[in-house]
């Protein structure tokens, strides 16, 4: 027992339960009204409400604000909170109302993520944390939740504009009741243009019509274009006739998001939902957070000794088909993250030459290195075989690979060319085409995958 749990230091009392001895602790210790307020109720608005759920350990953790308030070494503080919230879990329950006195839930400790928060900026404050104001900015520099192009990661201000102020706004919340909801861009590398000419060459066809004098953006789009603003470091807009003092130049694309000003990715009008467009460090499904966590407590089990009984992990669902669909969302995170795993390590083998079509499930076989008893229904087939057994599995392989490699439905997992981490070519595609214009025989182009570098 630590010093920071001596029953003293705690106001602990121990008592017995039938022969086994248990731990209680009293209502009014601090330390326990401590671990409520932080794990489990609060005040808000004078009512009791849950406590947004937080980690045990890390910086943002509650053993560091524990230590923060005793002075105590955190090392010390982690073992008093998990051993005060064990005593919690085991004491007796109270006896009219049969409830434990703090029976904790592991998702207390578990959150989603947030986003970004950005300072409107030249030089622009990041933060994690979810605040109003840049820390000892007095007022005077608000921060704004950021979203990112799924396709170039282009970064976006999610703001509103209300009253000539731009506030945050969620993702999904579009309504233009209380303002106008859209997104702030600035980019110094490629800013959006001022001029009429290069704005319509960044447009795509669908936003153009031709007309007498050339081509012009279609009437009905053009409330759509992002419109040049000046925004103060407050998140007010600063008017045409001011001088420009510190206001940075940023063009308000207006929700739902149309196209990336960034990459030039287009979106068809009817698709109002951004979440497939944009992403902040908090979009991620239940399912995605589920398999997740129960990767990482398989693993852990691991660890642990196998007697008497092999460690299993239990899971409780209300209907079968979330735990049919649970179960399927885990196994094909599995399948894809083992197949991308093998990909990686047969590029990477590769080198600067990449993989080429015709080599690509030899080398992804290879590189998964599996025993046959992994995949043959036979593990002791030999000869003949066992080649056409392993023949079967590249075909498999290969199908795999391509249908991994297509841009499609994973919003989560974001195929590796998609996120910028792979690059397909077809070689010989240029001197096939000649050869055919020519009339001479023509050799097959040939797909080629490289990794680029520094990713994985
Ligand atoms: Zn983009």
């Amino acid at each position: 027992m630590s010093s920071m749990f001596h029953p003293k230091f705690f106001g602990l009392n121990v008592r017995t339960r039938g022969s086994q001895p248990s731990i209680c602790v009293p209502t009014f210790s601090l330390f326990t009204r401590w671990i409520e307020s932080t794990f489990g109720v609060t005040e808000r608005e004078g009512r009791l409400v849950r406590t947004t759920p937080k980690s045990i350990t890390g910086e943002q953790g509650a053993a560091t604000a524990l230590s923060e308030l005793t002075g105590e070494p955190v090392e010390h503080c982690v073992e008093a909170i998990q051993q005060g919230l064990l005593a919690g879990y085991e004491c007796e329950p109270h006896p009219e109302t049969g409830t434990s006195p703090f029976a904790f839930r592991l998702h207390q400790f578990i959150s989603k993520g947030d986003t970004i928060y950005a300072s409107l900026e030249e030089e622009r404050y990041l933060t994690l944390q979810r605040q109003q104001y840049v820390p000892g900015g007095h007022r005077a520099r608000v921060l704004l939740p950021l979203v990112f192009c799924r396709e170039c990661g282009q970064e976006y201000y999610c703001v509103r504009l209300v009253d000539g102020q731009y506030i945050p706004r969620r993702l999904n919340d579009q309504d233009d009741d209380e303002g106008a909801a859209g997104f702030l861009y600035v980019s110094v590398e490629n800013p959006w243009p001022l001029d009429d000419d290069a704005v319509r060459e960044r447009l795509s066809d669908e936003w153009l019509e031709e007309h007498q004098s050339g081509p012009r953006v279609r009437r009905n789009r053009r409330g759509n274009l992002p419109m040049a603003v000046q925004v103060r470091a407050d998140g007010t807009l600063q008017g045409e006739g001011a001088s420009n003092g510190t206001a940075l130049g940023c063009h308000f694309a207006p929700a739902p998001f149309r196209f990336c000003l960034q990459c030039g990715v287009s979106y068809g009008f009817r698709q109002r939902e951004d979440f497939a467009k944009l992403a902040s460090l908090s979009s991620e499904g239940r399912s995605t957070a589920t398999t997740i966590l129960s990767l990482s407590a398989i693993r852990r089990l691991r660890d642990t000794p196998k007697n008497p009984l092999p460690p299993k992990m239990l899971s409780f669902t209300d209907n079968r088909q979330d735990a049919s669909l649970q179960a399927g969302h885990f196994n094909d995170f599995i399948e894809v993250g083992v197949l991308r795993a093998a990909l990686y390590r047969a590029a990477q083998r590769a080198g600067v030459e990449g993989l080429r079509h015709e080599e690509l499930t030899q080398q992804v076989f290879n590189a998964l290195d599996l025993p046959p008893g992994a995949y043959a229904s036979d593990p002791g087939v030999k000869y003949q075989a066992l080649a056409e057994t392993q023949r079967a599995l590249r075909n498999v392989l290969g199908y795999r690979l391509y249908r991994d490699l297509k841009r499609g439905w994973r919003i989560t997992s974001p195929t590796w060319s998609s996120a910028g981490c792979s690059r397909s070519s077809i070689s010989r595609w240029k001197r096939c085409v000649a050869t055919r214009r020519s009339g001479a025989s023509a050799t097959q182009p040939s797909a080629q995958l490289l990794l680029r570098r520094g990713c994985g």
